[in-house]
């Protein structure tokens, strides 16, 4: 394929305009706007790894995300005055890469001090389906011994190249943090009730994406008050003055961003759910995925209601005949 082509076609392969545009609410009742910001998930569905006797896959669902996961993360954002927003939750196979068992391997035999586990997890998810405005959280089974989740420091589409990094952040839906490696990893709870006890996959995605939100982690040598979202000395939920002024002011600045993409790829291929540039077979699947468990699509909304539901199944099927075999 040409070249210029196929980097249109990969980029309208990127481009989905979001269920509900960005937007700033009025007020959040402090007199500041409230930020909404999207967020598209990404469940790396096909890959079992084995740790201790345990076999690890991906359990959590669409539903986990859109019914307890995203809730737990805006009651941790609500001080910031941020609410995360899902614009879609996208489940997806792993990237045939070359020495992919080895690859896996390394990544669950991995620890604090191995360093290459970050391309290694990258190269197994799908550029396809990577948003280059929006954030991405990538759920996969295990990062690693005691590692919950990393994510790239980020800003606004700033540098003008997508995909710079700054919107994907990685979060294991299994952990032995809780026992520092000694036990065998668990299933990490989707939310945890207060206080802070052992986290949850809501918390570290909470975390994650103040890094995404350039948040760094408090200096424990000055560090004067404990129990914080950005971790330190006593983990926990509390975004200080300094954080919410600096993660609201790059928030603004990646819904910027979010605008400038929105208006150079303006509309999504109706009927092209698994984001792969056609509408056929492939998309029915994913449609009904979508279907049952209520997650919301643009692609998958066929009679742009705002609803993916049962009133979408007619006009799919008839989109679905009208393309050539
Ligand atoms: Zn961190």
């Amino acid at each position: 394929m040409h070249g210029k082509f196929f980097l249109f076609t990969l980029l309208v392969s990127l481009s989905l305009t979001l269920c509900h545009a960005p937007k700033l609410l009025a007020d959040d009742g402090n007199g500041e706007p409230c930020l909404e910001l999207p967020i598209r998930f990404h469940l790396l569905s096909d890959i079992t790894m084995e740790k201790a006797g345990v076999q690890m896959g991906m359990w959590v669902t669409a539903e986990d995300v859109t019914d307890h996961i995203v809730p737990e993360m805006n009651r941790i954002w609500e001080p910031a005055g941020i609410r995360w927003v899902v614009e879609s939750v996208v489940s997806e196979e792993s990237v045939d890469i070359p020495n992919k068992r080895t690859v896996i391997e390394n990544i669950q035999e991995s620890d604090r001090t191995t360093t290459t586990f970050v391309s290694e997890i990258e190269s197994l998810f799908p550029l396809e389906t990577r948003h280059p405005a929006i954030l991405n959280v990538n759920l996969f089974p295990f990062l690693g011994e005691t590692r919950q989740g990393f994510a790239f420091l980020g800003g606004g589409w700033e540098s003008g190249i997508p995909n710079d990094g700054g919107n994907r952040a990685y979060v294991g839906v299994w952990t032995d943090k809780p026992s520092r490696g000694v036990d065998p990893p668990q299933q990490f709870p989707l939310t945890e009730a207060l206080p802070f006890d052992i986290g949850s996959i809501a918390r570290t995605c909470s975390h994650e994406v103040g890094h995404n939100l350039r948040l760094g982690h408090p200096d424990t040598s000055t560090q004067v008050v404990f129990n914080r979202l950005m971790g330190g000395i006593q983990h926990g939920y509390v975004l200080i003055e300094d954080e919410i002024d600096s993660s609201r002011a790059v928030a603004m600045n990646r819904l910027d961003a979010i605008a400038r993409w929105d208006a150079l790829f303006p509309s999504a291929l109706l009927g092209d759910v698994n984001l792969d540039v056609s509408v056929n077979f492939l998309d029915v699947s994913p449609f009904v995925e979508r279907l049952m468990t209520g997650t919301y699509q643009t692609e998958a909304d066929i009679d742009g209601d705002e609803f993916v539901n049962f009133a979408d199944i007619g006009p799919f099927i008839d989109l679905l005949s009208s393309v050539e075999p």
